[in-house]
């Protein structure tokens, strides 16, 4: 299995790190041809306005639309903004997660907090939030998958996991597993 994470902006490092340690062999994805030889997708936290940029200026836009509709995806934070439909008052990017998503929407860098949130199938874990977002609604194929002071911050629909925080710079592995387990049931279906 070889998860690929994007690595134009942002804590793809510490993706890396946390997949790594889980025993998977990961792939920074700074080049589309790249995204033709993973088995899954990591959209990392960031700047989602930044890393928009990015991905128009070395021409990312249309293989990773692919690849989020045919592989399991993984987006924290801005890598969740970046997934969603539609953004409040911001455009949108790839648009594959049926989600309307309000970024910042906790306050801002100084308003930054680590909180425990129980998930849905997955459990108690860690959460970091920075500048994040939450998901003010949800179409009818997505699964709210965790709710933390009131709002929605934790989705999967179908292929796509996204959450609002970071787990990847917490020691808490619990939704790690739960993505290499989407990847390896659809490498076993394949
Ligand atoms: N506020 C950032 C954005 O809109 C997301 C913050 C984060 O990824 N930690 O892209």
């Amino acid at each position: 299995m070889k998860i690929g994470i994007l690595a134009l902006q942002g804590s793809y490092l510490d993706h890396q790190r946390y997949f790594n340690q889980l025993g998977v062999e990961t792939v920074l994805i700074k080049e589309p041809y790249q995204l033709k030889d993973i088995d899954g997708l990591v959209l990392p936290g960031g700047e989602s306005t930044t890393m928009r940029r990015l991905i128009d200026r070395y021409h990312f836009m249309d293989d990773l639309k692919e690849i989020c509709e045919t592989k399991p995806v993984f987006g924290t934070c801005a890598g969740m903004i970046l997934l969603a439909k539609e953004v409040v008052d911001n455009p949108t990017h790839i648009g594959v997660l049926d989600v309307k998503v309000k970024r910042n929407a906790f306050g801002r860098q100084v308003d930054s907090f680590e909180e425990k949130i129980l998930v849905d199938e997955i459990g108690e874990v860690e959460g970091v939030y920075i500048r994040a977002p939450y998901i003010e609604k949800v179409g009818e194929t997505v699964k709210v998958l965790g709710i933390h002071r009131d709002v929605i911050v934790a989705v999967r629909q179908g292929n796509v996991l996204a959450t609002s925080f970071h787990p990847e710079i917490t020691d808490d592995t619990k939704i790690g597993k739960y993505f290499i387990n989407m990847v390896d049931n659809t490498i076993n279906k394949a």
